[in-house]
């Protein structure tokens, strides 16, 4: 599903590199998790995937299903399926929030070569999801986050990730800021789009989402690259020990 290889990303505006050779390689139904200390580059990666301005690949590749993502706009690596749910959501003040999910959906199908979903139909189907996340009526009718709390900001990127159906979602630090009631609606949310032909990438600077979303492969993340990776019980020897330990291990 994603393959990232040798990536190496450097900031456009200054000479420094902040991916230096990260290798991922993610099955289609599959979960990973990311961890690592601040600054080790996590919000970096979602954000060349995501095909975000500001950064240069000054080396190796990124893929999504064969397609090359590095070579694509925003908008087409959306249409491929991938989505990404962002540390820090933006508000899009003057923009309701429906409207933006009516757009962002239909675009999507569109893309796809599927009809777009009438008025009532898409009424019905994000009433349905917002419900599961505990979002409100009056949340659906304001501008996209605008005067959002940090938990309804996250709640409303999975109602986004639920309403869109992507095969390949990374979520960097949904689970930040969240106290642990919001955090669980969060995990109910992601666990709820499990499925055979969807993968996840989960990017956690702690240890607890992980006990809701079940990783199938952990990564650490330090320095720009992933310098460890093994199964769940990887994500609690860092909850006990802290990074110290594992980045003592492998430098
Ligand atoms: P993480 O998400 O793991 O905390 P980041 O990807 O946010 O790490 O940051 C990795 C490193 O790159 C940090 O040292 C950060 O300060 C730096 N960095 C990232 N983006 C920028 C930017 N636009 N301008 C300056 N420094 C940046
Ligand atoms: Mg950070
Ligand atoms: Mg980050």
């Amino acid at each position: 599903m994603l393959e990232i290889k040798n990536l190496h990303v450097k900031l456009e505006e200054e000479d420094k590199q902040i991916l230096k050779g990260v290798d991922l390689s993610i099955a289609p139904g599959s979960v990973h998790a990311i961890m690592g200390p601040n600054g080790s580059g996590k919000s970096t990666l979602s954000y060349v995937l995501s095909g975000r301005d500001g950064y240069e690949v000054t080396e190796g590749a990124a893929s999504l299903d064969g397609h090359d993502l590095l070579e694509l706009d925003p908008e087409e690596r959306a249409a491929l399926g991938l989505f990404l749910a962002f540390q820090y959501p933006v508000e899009i003040p003057g923009v309701g929030n429906m409207t933006f999910l009516r757009t962002a959906v239909n675009a999507q199908r569109k893309a796809r070569g599927e009809e777009e979903l009438s008025a009532a139909d898409f009424l019905k189907l994000i009433r349905a999801k917002a419900k599961t996340l505990k979002i409100d009526a009056d949340m659906l009718k304001r501008p996209v986050n605008v005067g959002f709390s940090g938990g309804e900001k996250k709640r409303n990127e999975i109602l986004q990730m639920a309403m869109l159906e992507p095969k390949m979602c990374v979520l960097d630090e949904t689970d930040s800021g969240l106290d642990v009631d919001a955090m669980k609606l969060v995990a109910e949310g992601v666990n709820a789009l499990r499925s055979e032909g969807r993968s996840f990438l989960v990017i956690t600077h702690y240890q607890r989402l992980l006990d809701h979303i079940k990783p199938d492969v952990v990564h650490i993340m330090a320095d720009g690259r992933i310098v460890k990776s093994g199964g769940p019980d990887l994500a609690l020897e860092v909850e006990h020990n802290g990074y110290a330990d594992i980045l003592a291990e492998v430098v």
